[in-house]
C-alpha cells in the first residue's frame, strides 16, 4: 500500500514546480521574436551558453535555438536563493528565464532581459566544451554537443536557407522533383569511388549521382531535378571531400551548353541572395565576406579549359603566386609577434583567472593560424610547380582550381575539358573532337569547384563507344542507351554540392563543418 502521507511532501513541491512552469510558460517567447516584446515581461526557455558575475550583477547568455540573449540578474531584484543558484549554474544547464525586454543596440542580438524570475530545469556540471578553443578531433568526437556552439548553429541556419533556396528555385522555374535511387548498378563517376553494397547476393553500390536516372525522367517531364545524399569512397583526405554529401542535380531536355551556364549562374546567384536576405546576422557572426557575396550576380566569368591552362602555365600565375608568398610571410611575422606578446603577458603574473583563460584561448587560436600559414608557405612552391608544368589533357587538380579561383572575385566557369579527363556520358564537341561540352563552376577567393555539369552525349553510337572504352558492363547501361534510341534530344544538367556551397558562402575552410554529422574518409565520429 502506498503511504500517501510520506509522498505528500515531494508531490506538493512537484505540483508547485509544475504550476510555476505553467505560469512562466504563459508569456513564453523566442529570442528571435523579442523585438515584438520590448518593455514587456516574457519567458525564454533555453540553455545557459555562458555567464559572468560582477559583484551584484550576473550576465547570463541564454540560447534557445533561435538566437542568443544576454539576461541580467541583479541582486535584490530576484530572490536571494535564485541569485545564488544562478551564480553557480554550469554552462548548458537548462532553464526558464523571465524578465523584462530591453532594446539595446550594443547588446548581442539587439535585446536584453532584466531578469525577474527563473526556473532551473536541469543542472549541468562539467560541460566538456567550454568557450575556449578545442582541437578539431575533440570537437568532432563531441559533435552531438558541439552542434550547440554558436559557429555550428550559424552554419546550420545558413545550410537550411541554402536548401530552401535550392528547392524554391527549381520549384518556381517549372522543374519537377524526381527521387532517384540510392542503390544502383551504374558507375557514372568512375569505379574508384564506389561504395560496395551486397544486395541479396548481387553486387551493387551506393549512388555517386542521380544523373543517369534523371536523364530518363527529363525525357518525360522536360525539366527535372533530384536532391539527396550521394556517396563516394574518396580515398584522399581533403577539405573538399566527404564520403556522404548532399547534391542537387537539375537535368533539362532541349538545352545546349550556353543555356546550362545561364541556368547555373542564375541558380547560384539566387542562393547567395537568399542567404544574404535571411542570414545576415549569422554571416556577420561567422565573419563571412558579405561584400564579396553581394557581388554574386550574373554574368559569371567564363574560361575555356585551354585558356585556364594558358593562365596556369603563364607569367600571370607565377607573379600571382610570388606575391601571395610574400603576403603570407608577412602574415606569419604578424602572428608570431602576437604570440610572443601574449606569452609574455601571461607570464607576467597578476592576471585574473578569466584573463588567463582568455589569453590561453587566443593562443590556441593563433597557433592554429600559424600552422595554417606555415602549410601555405610550404605548399606555395609545390603548387607553383604543378601549375607551371601543367600538361594539356589532365583534369585540373585541387591546387590548380584554387589558383584560378583566387584570381577571380566572382564565380568562374571553366568549360570544354579534354575528353580523356572526363566521364563517358559527356557530349563530344562536334567542332573539336578532343574536348567535351562540359563545365565546372569554381567559387571565388580560392574556394574551388562547387558545380560540375555537361551536355550529355545524345548519339547512340558515340555513347556506346564511350561506354566500351571505359570497360563498363554494357548490360547495366542498355536502358540508358535506349534514351538515345527513342526520341533522343540535346540535353544536359549539373550537380551542385550542398556542403561545398555552404562552406564557400560561410567562409568555412573545411566542408566537414557544413553538415551536422560528417562522414570522412578516415573516420566516422558519431
Ligand atoms: P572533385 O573533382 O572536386 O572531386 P568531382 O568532379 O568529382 O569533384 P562532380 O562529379 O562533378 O565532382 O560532382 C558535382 C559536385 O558535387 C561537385 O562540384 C561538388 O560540389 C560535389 N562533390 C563531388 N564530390 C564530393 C565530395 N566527395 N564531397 C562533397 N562534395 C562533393
Ligand atoms: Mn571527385
Amino acid at each position: 500500500m502506498i503511504n500517501y502521507r510520506l509522498c505528500s511532501g515531494p508531490r506538493d513541491s512537484l505540483r508547485r514546480t509544475d504550476e510555476k512552469k505553467q505560469m512562466l510558460n504563459n508569456n513564453k517567447t523566442y529570442i528571435s521574436k523579442l523585438k515584438n516584446n520590448v518593455g514587456e515581461e516574457v519567458t525564454l526557455n533555453g540553455w545557459l551558453y555562458n555567464s559572468r558575475a560582477s559583484g551584484k550583477i550576473q550576465f547570463l547568455i541564454i540560447r534557445d535555438g533561435t538566437g542568443l540573449c544576454q539576461c541580467i540578474a541583479e541582486k535584490g531584484k530576484v530572490s536571494e536563493q535564485l541569485f545564488d543558484e544562478l551564480k553557480h549554474l554550469g554552462q548548458e544547464s537548462s532553464l526558464m528565464v523571465t524578465g523584462v525586454v530591453r532594446a539595446d543596440e550594443r547588446s548581442l542580438g539587439g535585446f536584453e532581459l532584466t531578469v525577474t524570475d527563473a526556473q532551473i530545469i536541469s543542472v549541468t556540471t562539467d560541460y566538456p566544451i567550454t568557450p575556449k578553443s578545442h582541437g578539431i578531433d575533440f570537437l568532432l568526437k563531441n559533435r552531438h554537443l558541439h552542434l550547440r556552439s554558436q559557429r555550428q548553429w550559424c552554419i546550420g541556419k545558413i545550410r537550411h536557407t541554402v536548401i530552401d533556396a535550392i528547392r524554391r528555385f527549381f520549384n518556381d522555374n517549372g522543374f519537377t522533383l524526381i527521387d532517384t535511387p540510392i542503390f544502383t548498378a551504374m558507375a557514372a563517376e568512375g569505379e574508384q569511388t564506389l561504395f560496395e553494397a551486397d544486395y541479396f547476393g548481387t553486387p551493387m553500390h551506393l549512388t555517386q549521382t542521380g544523373q543517369l536516372h534523371l536523364e530518363a525522367a527529363a525525357m518525360s517531364f522536360g525539366r527535372v531535378y533530384c536532391f539527396g545524399p550521394t556517396f563516394r569512397a574518396e580515398k584522399s583526405k581533403t577539405r573538399r571531400h566527404l564520403t556522404e554529401f548532399w547534391m542537387v542535380e537539375p537535368e533539362v531536355a532541349f538545352i545546349e551548353l550556353d543555356g546550362l551556364l545561364e541556368l547555373a549562374e542564375n541558380f547560384v546567384s539566387f542562393i547567395a541572395a537568399q542567404v544574404l536576405q535571411n542570414n545576415r546576422g549569422e554571416l556577420e557572426t561567422l565573419d563571412a565576406d558579405i561584400a564579396a557575396l553581394e557581388k554574386i550576380k550574373p554574368p559569371f566569368y567564363r574560361l575555356s579549359y585551354t585558356e585556364a591552362v594558358d593562365i596556369l602555365t603563364g607569367q600571370k600565375t607565377k607573379d600571382f603566386l610570388d606575391k601571395q608568398l610574400e603576403q603570407v610571410k608577412t602574415e606569419k611575422k604578424q602572428i608570431e609577434t602576437k604570440i610572443s606578446e601574449l606569452e609574455h603577458k601571461s607570464a607576467s603574473g597578476g592576471l585574473k583567472q578569466w584573463q588567463k583563460d582568455k589569453i590561453a584561448a587566443e593562443l590556441i587560436e593563433l597557433r592554429s593560424e600559424l600552422a595554417e600559414v606555415n602549410t601555405k608557405i610550404e605548399n606555395n612552391p609545390k603548387h607553383a610547380k604543378l601549375a607551371a608544368e601543367f600538361q594539356w589533357g589532365k583534369d585540373l587538380g585541387g591546387s590548380d582550381e584554387t589558383i584560378i579561383s583566387q584570381m577571380h572575385d566572382k564565380p568562374v566557369f571553366v568549360t570544354h575539358y579534354p575528353k580523356q579527363a572526363k566521364a563517358f556520358y559527356m557530349k563530344t564537341d562536334r567542332d573539336n573532337e578532343k574536348v567535351v561540352l562540359n563545365f565546372d563552376l569554381l567559387a571565388p577567393a580560392g574556394f574551388g569547384e562547387i558545380i560540375g555539369g555537361s551536355v550529355r552525349e545524345d548519339d547512340y553510337d558515340l555513347l556506346l563507344e564511350r561506354i566500351k572504352e571505359q570497360g563498363l558492363n554494357i548490360e547495366n547501361y542498355n536502358w540508358y542507351l535506349d534514351l538515345r534510341k527513342y526520341g533522343s534530344v540535346p540535353h544536359g544538367g549539373f550537380g551542385l554540392g550542398v556542403e561545398r556551397t555552404v562552406a564557400w558562402l560561410t567562409g568555412e575552410p573545411h566542408i566537414r563543418q557544413c553538415i551536422a554529422f560528417p562522414r570522412l574518409m578516415d573516420k566516422v565520429y558519431i
